[in-house]
């Protein structure tokens, strides 16, 4: 399976401004690439080098490596659709190939090819990336963000052979507690609140200023909020899938789709609050860590899980007290209200499998199971 991984170069003053030259000087190029491309209507990936290398080459005294690549870059801006001249951010990013860039993982070091010559660069990276950065490596991309240079690359990534589980784990995905599961963990604490708050109050305060400052520091924060909200996917993702194996459990969480309407409901701070939560993020995570480490990941209809009773499966509005409480109007049963969403699922997806797992079946025999009576309309 091929993930991507992001290493942060460290950089000195003097190779920093080497690299922001050499962004300029390949953007500045598939800008000229993309005018004589558009020119001669010529966006093929295979004809555009013969129009174009050269010239390039000659002009902007790029390396070879580089001249490739930028015109790999117009030829792939073109693809969808060719009706518009294109033109390139000047500090954006660019590839790098094997003749522009080499690794030396051990040394946690690369060597790039520069504007003005090579330089050899270290990087950070955890001993996870560095293990995954010893396999095979695809493309990489050099990035330049708030400041900060770093290296994008593609890695591949062994997978672990899929077990047979041994039960169901429910995951309910949400706007106050991110993620809650069917054996009575919740993955987020107060500081998902307070950061999400916080940004929140960011934004309201700097959105209705059109000052050029302003934008430029709602960026920053926006750029910062999205890496804390991935990093908590990544977090939470982990501890499902670390719980799934240590149990020797599937994951069923709803279908992604579902997220979204799921907020007609609510008042619009919490409605925007949940579209922001990157809960589609939080599905790819979950599902490149759950193949990789052999997990089953089943899907369910989300519908109702939130109202219905997991113990007796009456379903009633009026069930869910508050945002936090479950309290069935039939047969009493109270829970925390996500816990209960989490039975639920647990519950579909052991039923939409057919499967009857040994521990569904122990609790059925003590006249407890974890019945649900599918009541859509
Ligand atoms: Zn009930």
């Amino acid at each position: 399976m091929q993930l991507t991984t992001v290493v942060q170069l460290q950089t000195t003053p003097a190779i920093h401004a080497a690299l922001v030259q050499t962004l300029r000087a390949c953007n500045l190029a598939c800008d000229r690439i993309s005018r004589d491309a558009f020119d001669s209507q010529t966006f093929r990936k295979y004809d555009l080098p013969h129009l174009t290398y050269h010239p390039v080459r000659a002009e902007t005294q790029l390396a070879a490596g580089h001249v490739v690549c930028a015109i790999a870059k117009v030829a792939h801006a073109y693809k969808r659709d060719t009706a518009t001249l294109r033109t390139f951010q000047p500090l954006g990013g660019i590839e790098l190939n094997k003749d522009t860039l080499a690794w030396k993982v051990e040394e946690q070091a690369v060597s790039i090819n520069a504007v003005g010559g090579r330089l050899k660069i270290s990087f950070l990276c955890s001993a996870a990336q560095k293990e995954r950065l010893r396999g095979k490596r695809g493309q990489a991309d050099l990035l330049l963000r708030d400041g900060q240079f770093y290296l994008s690359v593609a890695v591949t990534v062994a997978e672990a052979e899929p077990f047979a589980p041994q039960g169901v784990i429910g995951v309910d995905l949400g706007i106050v507690n991110v993620a809650t599961d069917s054996e009575g963990n919740t993955h987020t604490g107060e500081a998902v609140q307070r950061v999400r708050r916080k940004y929140r109050r960011l934004r309201q305060l700097l959105q209705p200023k059109k000052t050029r400052s302003a934008r430029k520091h709602l960026q920053k924060a926006r750029r910062k909020e999205s890496r804390f909200v991935k990093n908590e996917n990544h977090r939470i993702s982990k501890e499902l899938v670390c719980l799934a194996t240590d149990r020797q459990k599937a994951l069923a969480l709803e279908a992604l789709t579902g997220i979204r309407q799921r907020g007609n409901g609510l008042n619009r701070a919490a409605r925007t609050e949940l579209n922001a939560w990157a809960f589609y993020q939080l599905g790819q995570f979950l599902a490149y860590k759950a193949r990789r480490a052999g997990v089953l990941l089943m899907e369910v209809d989300p519908r109702y899980s939130s109202q219905t009773c997991s113990r007796c499966g009456h379903c009633d509005r009026a069930n869910r007290k508050t945002q936090e409480k479950f309290e069935c109007r039939c047969c009493g049963f109270q829970t925390n209200a996500d816990f209960n969403a989490a039975l639920n699922l647990k519950a579909r997806a052991t039923l939409s499998a057919g499967l009857m797992f040994r521990e569904e079946a122990h609790a059925s025999n003590q006249g407890q199971a974890v019945s649900f009576s599918p009541d859509y309309s």
